[in-house]
């Protein structure tokens, strides 16, 4: 199962991977947007991490380090990406009331993510946001579970599909956020929130390998 010092792990990859990508995710989105969203990010995962090293006492369930990203997120990271992040993470929280994960509550984890982002977002499959990333990611860790694969393995499996996922969001039309704006000129770019998705389940993946 996946603990509590899985989740921190998790949290403090998640801030390495998007400070060390930065200039990917603003790369990113300077072409199909407005350039800000690894510094969006990486100030948000830095938030964060000045929160967790300020705890005076380690967080009891998983969904207690969630609470603290989503709360974070919500109050720094601002634009599109705060409140999609940090919804996501606050419905994974409500699913992870607990010490301990198994491959279900994985699931359950990651169904509520994504639950959030489109609650928050209305965006669904095919418009090249983050979307593109998490969809796959939670069908592939379904299936993982469904065939018995431990927690690390379903973790894996989401990771691959969001990579695969982010890739493909490069050949979309944008119908939602700010490159929408650009209509079919959006085609040809990877879209920075998928990119960031794939990034943070990457992280979840190899702090449970
Ligand atoms: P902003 O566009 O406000 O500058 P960011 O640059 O931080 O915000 O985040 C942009 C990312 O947010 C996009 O790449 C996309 O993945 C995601 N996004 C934007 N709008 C939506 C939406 N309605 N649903 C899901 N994701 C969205
Ligand atoms: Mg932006
Ligand atoms: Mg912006």
């Amino acid at each position: 199962t996946l603990d509590v010092a899985w989740a921190l792990d998790w949290v403090r990859r998640s801030a390495a991977t998007v400070t060390e990508n930065r200039d990917e995710l603003v790369e990113l989105d300077r072409l199909i947007g407005d350039g800000d969203h690894g510094e969006n990010l990486a100030r948000g995962f830095r938030a964060v991490l000045g929160r967790l090293d300020a705890l005076t006492e380690p967080p009891a369930q998983v969904g207690d380090v969630l609470r603290l990203v989503a709360t974070t997120l919500m109050s720094t990271v601002g634009g599109a990406a705060g409140p999609l992040y940090g919804t996501a993470y606050l419905r994974a929280s409500k699913a992870t009331a607990t010490d301990a994960l198994d491959s279900g509550g994985v699931v359950a984890m990651l169904e509520a993510a994504l639950d959030g982002v489109v609650t928050r977002g209305k965006a669904g499959p095919g418009e090249k946001t983050m979307v593109d990333a998490w969809t796959p990611a939670v069908a592939a860790a379904v299936e993982a579970a469904d065939h018995g694969a431990p927690p690390s393995e379903v973790l894996a499996a989401a990771a691959r599909a969001a990579h695969e996922g982010a890739e493909a969001t490069v050949s979309l039309v944008a119908t939602k956020g700010r490159a929408s704006y650009l209509g079919e000129r959006s085609v040809g770019h990877l879209d920075p929130g998928a990119r960031s998705s794939e990034l943070i389940l990457v992280a979840a993946a190899q702090s449970a390998a």
